[in-house]
């Protein structure tokens, strides 16, 4: 899609639509071509009943918002939208591998080199992210989408949030909480950092690492940093010790963002052009 583009009044009749990508939450998602100039994108269509049911003005705005003002190259990219009476409809970059939770159930557990390069292109967004006073808070492996060339692009704003203090309120999904989030306190960029440590485990493991049988249990686990590792798979023990430092309760103390992409795993094992294939 071109950049000068962005700004034009789209509509339906700019689209042929293809198959369909998969269905969330909110609507679907269907890769379509822009008539002109043949580019590929997805569409997702979001139904505004839907939008006024779950009282989501704010929250889609918002996403659309910040999604469309992120231009890095392992973030999803929201290059305009447009509506009808019925229906929101929002242009997205297209990720032709799609969900990278889907890979990492059909494998099991990824190999070292594919994790570290996640975690460093992940690392890498969230730094730009940061930057621009946008915490993730939702990074988890639905959220996160493949390219043609198996490179990783975040996906989903609908959680993140601009922030220059810190926050209060209790979002995300149970797993990849940080205690902070888990006690409702005030929490800050560092609980991006946190799901780093999370993704990072269950990359390698292929379940996250304070799984339970039932909420409180996993709370328990995530506020006691409840953290064992497994005999197998076998899993470095440089993998080991920067999971063991981004799982650390104090916020102030886990390990910083520069730190990660300096950290000996991901210079030993990641692609920094962020390729897997
Ligand atoms: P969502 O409503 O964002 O949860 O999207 C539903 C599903 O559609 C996702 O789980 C993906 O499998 C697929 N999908 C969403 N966005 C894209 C995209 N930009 N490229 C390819 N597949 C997508």
């Amino acid at each position: 899609m071109e950049e000068d583009n962005l700004q034009r009044q789209w509509s339906l009749k700019d689209f042929e639509i293809g198959k369909p990508l998969g269905r969330g939450k909110f609507g679907r998602v269907y890769v379509a071509r822009e008539v002109k100039s043949k580019y590929v994108v997805a569409l997702k269509i979001i139904f505004k009943e839907q939008i006024e049911k779950y009282r989501l003005h704010h929250q889609l705005g918002r996403e659309m918002e910040i999604q469309s003002n992120l231009h890095h190259p392992n973030i999803l990219r929201l290059y305009g939208w447009f509506h009808d009476p019925e229906r929101v409809f929002l242009i997205l970059e297209y990720a032709h591998n799609g969900e990278l939770y889907k890979e990492l159930r059909k494998r099991g557990h990824l190999t070292e080199m594919q994790a570290a390069t996640y975690i460093l292109s992940l690392t890498e967004a969230l730094a730009y992210c940061h930057e621009k006073h946008v915490i993730h808070r939702d990074i988890k492996p639905e959220n996160l989408l493949l390219d043609h060339e198996g490179r990783l692009k975040i996906a989903d704003f609908g959680w993140s949030v601009q922030s220059r203090g810190k926050r209060h309120t209790m979002c995300g999904t149970l797993d990849y909480l940080a205690p902070e989030m888990v006690e409702n306190k005030a929490h800050d960029y560092a609980v991006d950092n946190w799901t780093l440590g999370i993704l990072c485990y269950e990359f390698l493991y292929g379940v996250p690492p304070f799984e339970a049988e039932s909420q409180a249990d996993t709370f328990k686990r995530i506020m006691k940093v409840d953290l064992s590792f497994p005999a197998t798979p076998i899993v470095s023990l440089e993998a080991k010790n920067l999971i063991s430092r981004l799982l650390v309760k104090d916020s102030s103390r886990r390990l910083s963002l520069q730190k990660i992409m300096e950290h000996p795993w991901i210079i030993k094992n990641a692609n920094p052009m962020g390729s897997c294939t």
